[in-house]
């Protein structure tokens, strides 16, 4: 019996079998390892603009306090419940210990759709939420950071609600803030950035010119339209892009910074252009080099994956790959580079553990120090993870997932079980 439920969180359970399998864990040992050290749900009471009341709820799961204070995002999606919160916080598990973060795992979110909410009830769910979550979290105990539907701002209210009730400014509590209220630089970026820089990386690997490549992107929020303003800046042709109201392709290349212009001022890609709309699910098995998943968990099955005409498959949002399209993939002869989640995404966390790092020491770094030390982990962890692929004659998503439950089994071993 578990609180857990939903595919999402079979997804995580799934995908921890093949690990744990190919790792030889033993059984009695599998659900330490995988089950939330804690989860909390909360009702979120807010006063709605028309002088009503309403109440959403609200989750956070810690997955595991091995390493040190846990760490994720929080969501604000009509997908979320606590099964995949649950999901979202073990893949931060896996994706912290591979890229070397003193941190466990952890996600929370609400159950809402954000652009149902004017600003002011957006400030107050932003606030009760966190409000409701104090007893729970700390600079030490778990850090916030944003994900689909929350953003900066929604940071700024979490850490002035956070150090309201403290009595004084705690800027540590969460990470993806503004850069004027604590935040570090080069943050908002950081995730994109990281994609398109590990998409690069495999670009050169398989010696395909930057300026003949070209990519499609699904989801045009923070790490979808950051991946395609970097992937742009190289050189490739972002040919298609979608989010929550459509999507957009023409073959000659799409225009990234007008359609970031127009985002920024409408909130989606909606009203972009007639001529150039697209089927959304059809985009996906575009012919492209690099295609990625910016949005949302398990959009590519089984299907969708058997006919997948990309090179580079690089995984932005978290989970976008079902197991059952993993082993379509695997058998594949034509042999698309995973570039998987946990490592491809996780620029965002490294550069959120470099934000935590400033404001505890109230030390500011420049942006390239950022970027260089950023792409520097990034760098390391990619070798590694096709180092242990080609060892082990696994896929690259067993190969970083096993490194990073190793790691974390490494550290509950060797503390031991209390008492
Ligand atoms: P966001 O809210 O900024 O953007 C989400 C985008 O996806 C929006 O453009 C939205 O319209 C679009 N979208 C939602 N459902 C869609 C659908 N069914 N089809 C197409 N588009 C859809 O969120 P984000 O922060 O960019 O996060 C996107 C993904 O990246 C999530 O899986 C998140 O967990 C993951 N991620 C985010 C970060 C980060 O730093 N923000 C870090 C690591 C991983």
């Amino acid at each position: 019996m578990t609180v857990y439920s939903g595919p999402v969180f079979e997804m995580a359970v799934n995908q921890f079998g093949v690990i744990a399998d190919h790792l030889s864990i033993p059984h009695d040992e599998r659900a330490r390892l995988l089950m939330p050290k804690r989860s909390v749900t909360v009702s979120c009471p807010i006063h709605r603009d028309d002088g009503t009341i309403a109440v959403f709820e609200g989750y956070r799961v810690q997955h595991h306090l091995t390493l040190g204070p846990t760490k994720g995002g929080t969501r604000f999606a009509t997908s979320v419940d606590l099964g995949e919160v649950a999901a979202l916080a073990i893949w931060m598990s896996w994706k912290c210990a591979l890229v070397g973060l003193p941190y466990g795992g952890a996600k929370g979110g609400v159950h809402v759709d954000p652009t149902s909410l004017s600003r002011t009830e957006l400030e107050g769910l932003s606030r009760r939420y966190m409000q409701e979550m104090i007893p729970f979290v700390g600079p030490h105990t778990d850090v916030m950071a944003p994900d689909m539907g929350t953003n900066e701002q929604v940071m700024a209210w979490f850490m002035d609600t956070y150090s309201m009730y403290q009595g004084k400014t705690v800027t540590e509590i969460v990470t993806g803030k503004p850069v004027a209220s604590g935040g570090t630089l080069g943050r908002r970026e950081a995730t994109g950035r990281g994609v398109a820089y590990l998409a690069r990386r495999v670009l050169g690997l398989k010696s395909i010119n930057f300026n003949d490549a070209t990519a499609v992107i699904q989801g045009f929020g923070n790490v979808g339209s950051y991946t395609a303003i970097e992937l742009a800046s190289f050189g490739v042709k972002i040919i298609a892009v979608s989010d929550h109201t459509g999507a957009l392709y023409d073959a000659k290349g799409l225009d990234v910074a007008a359609l970031v212009a127009h985002v920024g001022k409408h909130g989606s890609l909606a009203g972009y252009s007639n001529e150039l709309q697209y089927d959304p699910v059809g985009m996906l098995t575009l012919p492209c080099d690099v295609l990625v998943p910016a949005a949302t968990e398990r959009v590519i099955d089984a299907k969708v994956a058997a006919q997948l005409q990309c090179r580079i498959l690089a995984e932005g949002a978290n989970g976008p790959t079902t197991p059952d399209a993993d082993l379509v993939l695997e058998q594949r002869q034509d042999a698309i580079f995973v570039i998987p989640d946990i490592l491809c995404n996780s620029g965002g966390v490294v550069v959120s553990y470099f934000e935590w790092v400033q404001d505890l020491q109230q030390l500011f770094w420049e942006e390239e120090e950022v970027m260089h030390r950023e792409y520097k982990i990034l760098d390391r962890a990619f070798d590694q993870m096709v180092a242990r692929a080609k060892r082990d004659k696994v896929s690259h998503r067993t190969a970083a997932m096993a490194i990073g439950v190793e790691k974390v089994r490494a550290a509950k071993t060797t503390r031991g079980l209390f008492p």
